[in-house]
């Protein structure tokens, strides 16, 4: 059986467009997978540590018949391959990919927590979410446009390509 799947993706070293552009063309060829949706790539400030460039984000709809953590897994393979490197924690990377939401539910594991614990306050994910499925609710029963009341834009902004 075949569920829907949300990915965040982010990047802010080594021509973070092209990482991403690149990374939502390797999620459609995961296995048992195909990507449905992606929304315009945004430029955000970014998250931890200062001095660092700043983010690219998008998020991307999945459809997949993996497990969660057989997506997980597929996700973390696919940011190895663009040498991501856990120096930092929040540091800078080349490319960083979150599995924000698994079909409807709800994921307490030690590898992996659905939905992803920080995105209800990360205008980054909510937005470009928003422009895919803008009357999505959390498992929790949370409508994503109550989320978007509490989050300011600030300075995210479309890509200009
Ligand atoms: P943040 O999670 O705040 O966005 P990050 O993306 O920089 O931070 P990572 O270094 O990419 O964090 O991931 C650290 C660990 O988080 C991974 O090894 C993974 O097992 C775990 N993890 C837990 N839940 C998730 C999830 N929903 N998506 C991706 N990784 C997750
Ligand atoms: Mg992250
Ligand atoms: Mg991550």
């Amino acid at each position: 059986m075949s569920v829907h799947a949300y990915i965040g993706l982010g990047s802010n070293l080594g021509n973070p467009i092209q990482q991403v552009g690149d990374a939502l063309i390797e999620l459609n060829q995961i296995p048992l997978t195909r990507l449905l949706q992606q929304s315009q790539l945004y430029r955000s400030d970014p998250v931890g540590p200062p001095g660092q460039p700043d983010y690219v984000n998008a998020v991307a709809l999945l459809e997949t018949a993996l497990e969660a953590l057989e997506l997980l897994d597929a996700l973390q393979q696919i940011e190895n391959a663009h040498q991501r490197r856990r120096i930092q924690h929040w540091g800078p990377r080349t490319l960083d990919l979150d599995l924000l939401l698994y079909a409807d539910q709800q994921i307490d594991h030690e590898r992996l927590q659905v939905p992803h614990p920080h995105m209800s306050e990360r205008e980054f994910v909510l937005y470009p979410l928003a422009e895919i499925t803008p009357e999505i609710k959390l498992p929790d029963g949370t409508a994503l446009q109550q989320l978007l009341t509490k989050c300011p834009l600030g300075t995210l902004a479309p890509v200009a390509l």
